[in-house]
């Protein structure tokens, strides 16, 4: 995996899909995230949970970090003129990329290139980014908030779920993991933890997604818990660009 994970960027092996996000309020699609692909000559589709944890390791994940947002920006700024200027792309950033210096920098340059406003990039973090504690964390998160961009919580519950760094860091938004959405119809203890945590969010001002919204059930339940937003594969599976593009463009003309 390793060998072939190298040159692959270049050999235009990665393509980036997009998962719509959608407001509960009114079904209608507010934004998406970017998801990376990898489909290789020798070992065919490889998932994202094999080979990211390889391209960390190697620090190959600063390259292709760097094309995923590009490419997800690129689209964005379309997205925003044919559907609607509120549009915003969520993208993922691994513990491996906040090590590096330039973080800030490129994300800079990303948007700047691309002329999308900060505000319109969320940028998805686990609580692993925040573990090492280190200082140039707090820095870089604190130069990226200051650029307008929004600061989400990826996969909230499963790890140690800290309440002091929802205190300490300028979160704007909590994921909740799929893994309580699941069972939100049938168990009690995942339904008052969901319940939970999204009165918590709502009471510091944060919006609240849910991550693996597989039915109605799931959805009618998470509207009745006034959570915010909602992904999954009810509503779509990752998606082409130019299938959300027609995606979209089939919201704008009905
Ligand atoms: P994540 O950020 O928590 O992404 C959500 C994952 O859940 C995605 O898997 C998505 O395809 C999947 N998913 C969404 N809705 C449903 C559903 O209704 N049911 C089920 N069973 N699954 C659903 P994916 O694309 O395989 O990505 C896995 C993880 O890999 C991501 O978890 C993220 O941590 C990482 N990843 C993906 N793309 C990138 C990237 O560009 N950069 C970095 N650093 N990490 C990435
Ligand atoms: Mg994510
Ligand atoms: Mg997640």
């Amino acid at each position: 995996l390793e060998e072939q994970l190298h040159g692959a960027l270049s050999r235009g092996e990665f393509n980036v899909l997009y998962q719509p996000k959608i407001d509960i309020s009114n079904n209608k699609i507010v934004g998406a995230e970017a998801l990376l692909r990898w489909k290789n000559s020798v070992l065919g589709n490889v998932a994202p949970s094999e080979f990211i944890p390889i391209a960390e390791q190697t620090g190959l994940i600063v390259p292709l970090g760097v094309y995923v947002l590009t490419e997800a920006l690129k689209n964005t700024r379309h997205w925003k003129n044919m559907y609607s200027n509120e549009f915003n792309i969520a993208v993922n950033i691994s513990p491996r990329q906040f090590r590096d210096p330039g973080l800030a920098n490129s994300i800079n340059t990303a948007i700047e290139q691309s002329c999308i406003p900060g505000k319109c990039l969320e940028l998805e973090i686990t609580e692993g980014v925040l573990m090492s504690g280190h200082s140039y964390i707090d820095k870089s998160l604190k130069t990226i908030n200051d650029m307008g961009i929004t600061i989400a919580m990826d996969d909230f519950g499963t790890g140690y779920s800290s309440l002091s760094y929802l205190r300490k860091y300028p979160f704007g938004v909590i994921k909740i993991d799929r893994s309580f959405i699941s069972d939100i119809t049938s168990d009690q203890k995942d339904r008052e933890l969901i319940n939970a945590t999204i009165v918590m969010a709502h009471a510091l001002h944060l919006k609240v997604v849910a991550e693996g919204v597989e039915t109605r059930e799931q959805l009618a339940y998470l509207k009745d818990l006034g959570c915010d937003y909602a992904q999954g594969y009810y509503f779509n599976k990752p998606i082409s660009a130019e299938a959300l593009s027609s995606l979209l463009k089939d919201f704008v003309t009905c």
